[in-house]
């Protein structure tokens, strides 16, 4: 973490990896996709009780959608509002799809030993004392899903460029984790895995 201003902080998430860092009950964080067409998952949890965590799926719910927007708040496992998106420049994300881990690369690929979201997680969270199983399901930021007319679950290429970014604004002491998803196998990680930039404390 590197500090480019009064109390802005700055954590470059490489490649296909993660970084874990807190936010305090007011402040910001941004999530930039450096170069364009990458996913970022976050997992966020309430520093003063790691039990208490971000819920896509009640997220869902408290806002009768699959997607969020400016304004909307997002829900914990608890129902309790966690975060606001306060900017967003792109609009499309997902919170229908888990975190890719080693089996999805196993099962659905047939490659072993690939890096995975998961795995970024519980490698970050170490210092939180947060283990594998209390990791949930993540936003997957920039990340492209739709259903369509059927109901199927469809996966579309990735629309954010070098420079879009969502800053969201967190309603309580926040532990959190992005990790710069290290698919490569399908189209929704774009055609190479690049970098993804947080910066935590810029007030709007
Ligand atoms: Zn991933």
């Amino acid at each position: 973490m590197r500090s480019v201003g009064k109390d802005i902080r700055e954590i470059l998430v490489p490649a296909g990896y993660a970084r874990a860092f807190e936010v305090g009950k007011g402040e910001t964080f941004t999530v930039t996709d450096v170069e364009g067409g990458q996913i970022a998952d976050l997992v966020a949890f309430n520093a003063l009780d790691p039990a208490e965590k971000l819920s896509s799926s009640h997220t869902r719910l408290a806002l009768h959608s699959i997607r969020f927007r400016v304004g909307d708040s997002l829900r914990t496992n608890l129902r309790r509002p966690m975060m606001e998106i306060i900017e967003d420049t792109v609009g499309t994300h997902d919170m229908l799809i888990p975190a890719c881990d080693e089996q999805r690369y196993i099962v659905d690929y047939g490659v072993k030993d690939h890096r995975s979201c998961v795995a970024n997680f519980e490698e970050v969270l170490v210092p939180w004392g947060i283990v594998r199983e209390q990791i949930p399901d993540p936003l997957n930021i920039f990340e492209n899903s739709a259903i369509d007319a059927n109901g199927g679950l469809v996966n579309l290429p990735v629309e954010s460029k070098a420079g879009d970014h969502i800053t969201f604004r967190a309603l309580m002491d926040l532990v959190c984790a992005v990790s710069a998803c290290p698919m490569d196998l399908n189209i929704t990680g774009g055609e190479r895995i690049t970098d993804i930039l947080v910066t935590i404390g810029i007030n709007l």
